[in-house]
């Protein structure tokens, strides 16, 4: 049977080995900044263990209160941890005050000459405040793209509930659950928890902080460097989501957009020009249908996922584009002009699959570019017509 040295040096040493496993595993990722803190609770979880272990390196009882002391930032420095991984700023005073005062607690009020059975009620109450913060922070961060976050979120939420439900008994139990002297059960218990959350937060913070690394990686494949929106590989994953039914309500349509005429524009304007009018057609564009479905899809070609009560307010909107974008003037004050856009649009509810609904608006706008350009055109994607109806009052909105 292993003794309470035995039991609490192994603990210490586990710490030691997760702290060193964390800096490396940190220094393998290119040591951000960001993630400088995910280390800190195992750092310091490190002497918290060396004074509860050999406490008569300090006089008195300073090394079993300074022992708690650093147990508690432990803790504190598990919530920061969180915090940073959620893109917030640390804050060292919001650890260290309430740490400092549960020291200052356990030293007066509930020092061994006063009231004894008090000293670890302040220390198992923060506890719980700092696993619930963390788990709020997890808690905030969960989404499909972050699996890891999910799981530290339960494992947080159930380490605070189990403190919280431990708090009352901190005035009865052994040590170090409550102000009796300890057991070798009690000590025992108490390290294998402390053990088992911090293995367990190891393994899935690192595993959060690639999972996050891997989310940004992706979210910059998914940008069009030029105007900020969404590439043609957005735009398939947004027709995936739609498929698989997210957001969906109401009609929703796909439209593509493309500017007329657009090589003149770069022959008499130049490339730079050129450039531009394409950024400022995708601002715009993301003012009009909202940032997330505007997508460039080709030089000076663009999609948007129109989601509106009706067919009619899709059209609507598409020619609110158009109109607002022929009444824009490009350039600066030196050089301005105007440009157009032809319209292809088709409903995705009545089309077989979204394939098909991007291809009847492909050929709307092929449409709407022989009939003149600078309009809107609507498809039946179930239907669609083999030829262009008619040239004739066709500088407006057609639904065919
Ligand atoms: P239409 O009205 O039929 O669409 O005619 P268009 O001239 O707009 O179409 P076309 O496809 O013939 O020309 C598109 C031009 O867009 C050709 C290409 O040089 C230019 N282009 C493609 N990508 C870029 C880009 O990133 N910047 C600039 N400035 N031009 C681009
Ligand atoms: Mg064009
Ligand atoms: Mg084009």
């Amino acid at each position: 049977m292993p003794d309470i040295m035995t039991i609490a040096a192994c603990s210490t040493v586990l710490a030691g080995i997760m702290c060193v496993g964390m800096l490396l595993s940190w220094f393998k990722d290119g040591h951000p900044a960001r993630l400088s803190w995910l280390f800190a609770p195992f750092g310091i979880a490190v002497p918290a263990g060396i004074l509860l272990t050999w406490p008569e390196v300090l006089p008195g009882p300073w090394g079993l209160r300074l022992g708690w002391y650093f147990l508690t930032i432990v803790y504190g420095a598990a919530w920061t941890a969180a915090r940073t991984l959620g893109g917030q700023r640390p804050m060292p005073l919001a650890i260290l005050l309430p740490c400092t005062a549960v020291l200052i607690f356990s030293s007066t009020i509930g020092a061994d000459a006063y009231m004894p059975q008090l000293r670890m009620l302040p220390r198992v109450l923060l506890f719980a405040l700092f696993n619930g913060l963390a788990a709020r922070e997890f808690g905030r961060m969960r989404r499909p793209q972050l699996p890891s976050a999910t799981t530290l979120y339960w494992i947080f939420a159930a380490f605070f509930l189990f403190d919280l439900c431990r708090t009352p008994f901190a005035l009865s139990l052994v040590s170090p659950f409550g102000p009796k002297p300890g057991e070798v059960w009690s000590i025992a218990l108490f390290n294998f928890l402390i053990v088992l959350q911090g293995a367990l937060m190891a393994m899935f913070i690192t595993a959060l902080g690639r999972e996050q690394l891997a989310e940004q990686h992706y979210r910059l494949a998914s940008i069009d460097p030029l105007t900020g929106i969404g590439n043609r590989r957005a735009l398939e994953d947004r027709m995936r989501m739609l498929q698989e039914g997210h957001g969906r309500n109401g009609t929703t349509a796909v439209a593509v957009l493309d500017i007329d005429n657009f090589k003149a524009i770069n022959d008499q304007m130049g490339h730079a020009f050129g450039d531009l009018v394409i950024a400022d057609t995708g601002r715009m564009a993301a003012k009009v249908f909202g940032a997330d479905n505007v997508f460039r899809i080709g030089g000076e070609e663009f999609a948007a996922i129109i989601v509106a009560a009706t067919e009619g307010e899709c059209i609507a909107r598409a020619e609110a584009m158009r109109t607002r974008f022929a009444a824009f003037r490009h350039g600066s004050a030196s050089e301005t002009r105007t440009c157009t856009l032809s319209i292809g649009l088709a409903s995705m509810d009545r089309a077989d699959d979204h394939d098909s609904a991007f291809k009847a608006a492909d050929r709307a706008l092929y449409m709407a570019k022989r009939l003149g350009r600078n309009q809107t055109i609507m498809i039946d994607s179930q239907h669609p017509l083999e030829q262009p109806a008619g040239t004739a009052n066709h500088r407006d909105t057609l639904s065919l």
